[in-house]
């Protein structure tokens, strides 16, 4: 089933519901114009699904290799690579001070979604050097800025981001890799690494790895990392790869889903690195960095699902089973179509989130406003969150609605599921990015929560003109929103992380709803029956999240471990 990217759904989400034209109203992004926003949607889509997507299924059956010490990529990713890179794709968001194209986040993380659908593997490689290209704009030195970032923004060599080790996964304060001055201002740094996304690649010339490491005598904890840029190959004196720096892939790690990504263990070996931003400071560039990638990451949640979609569509139109009114096919049982439409609902709702959040971001820089910047910081664990439960729900979903055809891998629904379950886990799991949620990002004691609330609830005033049902429905779930939120901000911590995950959850089904409300609104018949599908059947949903968020935590704790581990 060939992949369509859904260029109409952007169109009219950044027209209609995020307001893309205020982030092209500013002098920041004034270059975004809505031709030149169509001309980048329109290549991203025909690289997408003519050069991309057809690289998916072989890569899931031709994994990446190690091979006396050389990562082997899977068929055709080499070329595919360079397709996205000659594209300018790996430095659209980047500062076109080093070759970047300088667009918004909104638009990048349309384009991020779609090469996600297209090939989930091969897309994380672009998306982790457009973190680090962040995180060096944001901290590097100017030497190191003009020394890398060109050749990153260009996509020539790529950049990997190293945090985890085997016992600081979550925890990555106790992370011990070293870090030892030299005489010249590097440093050596010693320790392994696990997990390593793309850490090495037979078609890259050059990779970059930002590693967090401790200096001597740092504090204990998050507040002794520092961080690090450790080139696999030194640049010389013209700035190419010169002598080989002590740095290597042990291993890959064989893995249920994304098998073309290697994912690498690396051994550091007194590499040579240079230490970007001050030390000790390593969490709060790399905070930049993985702010980045937690968007990305639910945008691929979201590319996903979407593929899977199309998939389990094309199938369910076809295949003919029993007695169905209509053509015949399994699409007309009203349990399929539920399906069907839960997956479709879903996934406008969340790719709605994803470009509020974005939008959120590029208003941010654009403005320096503190209401933008809090706002994008509460939306960001919400988009990485429902992102990506929606891609394993909806892959999952598709799974389902091959049948017994969904567990035989030839059709290619099953790889999608095994593909979107990677992504609740890595950058951040998505139970702490919930807890970031309650903690880190109601430390406002609610205010930028409220903001958002007030803002739906005074469109949904204004939706009761035209749209009565609907818009109360959206009223009603927003204020009990609001009334958990302001209970959650009064508890101890213990009690509002039990309920976390919940109160996320109930947080992303609001926002969806406010945004499939504009979508009655603005669109078409057929945007306001999605819509009703949502706001009847999926919104309500809240009210028992809400309840589950303010249970506490003292009853998750009155069965002890000897309960659970009775026989
Ligand atoms: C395919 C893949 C690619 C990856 N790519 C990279 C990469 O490029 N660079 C990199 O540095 N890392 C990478 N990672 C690592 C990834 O980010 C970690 O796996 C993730 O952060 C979780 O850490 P962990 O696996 O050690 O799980 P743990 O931290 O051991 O967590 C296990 C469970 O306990 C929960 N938990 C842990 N601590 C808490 C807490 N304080 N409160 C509540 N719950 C908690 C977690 O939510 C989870 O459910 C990758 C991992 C995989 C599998």
């Amino acid at each position: 089933m060939p992949y369509r990217a859904p260029l109409n759904d952007y169109r009219f989400i950044f027209e209609n519901v995020v307001g893309l034209s205020r982030v092209s109203e500013t002098e920041r992004f004034a270059e975004a114009t809505p031709e030149l926003v169509e001309q980048i949607l329109t290549e991203a889509a025909r690289l997408s699904e003519e050069v991309i997507a057809p690289l998916n299924w072989p890569g899931d059956r031709n994994p990446a290799k190690l091979e006396n010490g050389v990562v082997r990529t899977s068929p055709g990713f080499g070329d595919g690579y360079k397709a996205i890179a000659e594209g300018g794709w790996v430095g659209m968001a980047a500062n076109p001070d080093h070759g970047g194209m300088g667009l918004p986040m909104a638009v990048t993380t349309a384009v991020n979604e779609m090469l996600s659908s297209a090939c989930l593997s091969l897309q994380l490689c672009p998306l982790l050097s457009q973190g680090q290209i962040e995180a060096l704009e944001h901290h590097a030195s100017d030497e190191l800025k003009a020394l890398y970032l060109p050749k990153l923004t260009s996509g020539e060599w790529s950049g990997t981001m190293n945090l985890t080790e085997p016992q600081a996964g979550s925890d990555v304060g106790a992370l011990r890799t070293k870090a030892e001055p030299n005489d010249d201002g590097s440093y050596r740094i010693t320790g392994q690494k696990i997990y390593i996304t793309w850490g090495d690649a037979d078609f890259l010339p050059n990779v970059v790895h930002l590693v967090l490491a401790r200096l001597p005598d740092a504090p204990a904890g998050t507040k002794g990392i520092s961080l690090f840029l450790v080139p696999k190959y030194l640049p010389d004196a013209q700035g190419e790869p010169g002598e080989q720096n002590d740095l290597r892939v042990v291993s890959l790690e064989e893995k249920m889903g994304i098998h073309a990504s290697p994912t690498c263990v690396m051994e550091f070996d007194g590499a040579k690195g240079w230490l970007v931003d001050g030390p000790n400071k390593g969490m709060a560039a790399m905070f930049t960095m993985m702010n980045n990638a937690r968007l990305g990451v639910g945008a691929q949640g979201i590319g996903v699902g979407e593929r899977a979609y199309q998939h389990a569509l094309a199938y369910a139109m076809d295949r003919v089973q029993g007695k169905a009114t209509g053509s015949g096919a399994i699409v007309e049982h009203a349990d399929v179509r539920r399906m069907l439409t839960q997956m479709k609902a879903d996934l406008f709702a969340a790719r709605s989130i994803a470009l509020m959040n974005a939008v959120s971001i590029d208003m941010a820089a654009a403005t320096g406003e503190a209401t933008w910047k809090a706002r994008a910081a509460l939306l960001t664990p919400i988009t990485k969150v429902f992102g990506t439960e929606v891609g394993v729900q909806v892959s999952h979903e598709g799974v389902q609605i091959h049948g017994g055809m969904g567990f035989v891998e030839e059709t290619g629904a099953a790889q999608f599921s095994r593909d979107a379950r990677i992504t609740p886990i890595y950058e951040g799991t998505n139970g702490i990015q919930a807890m970031d949620l309650v903690a880190r990002k109601m430390m406002d004691g609610g205010e930028a929560a409220f903001s958002v609330l007030d803002a739906i609830q005074s469109e949904a005033e204004e939706a009761r003109a035209t749209h009565e049902a609907l818009a109360q429905k959206v009223w009603e779930a927003t204020e009990a929103l609001r009334e958990t939120t302001e209970w959650l901000v009064e508890q101890e911590m213990q009690d509002r992380f039990a309920g976390a995950v919940p109160y996320l959850r109930a947080f992303a089904r609001v926002l969806g709803g406010a945004a499939h409300l504009r979508a009655a609104q603005r669109g078409d018949a057929a945007r306001g029956a999605l819509a009703a599908f949502y706001i009847d059947r999926l919104l309500p949903e809240h009210r028992a999240l809400l309840t589950q968020a303010r249970a506490g935590a003292a009853g998750l704790y009155a069965l002890g471990l000897d309960d659970l581990t009775a026989a």
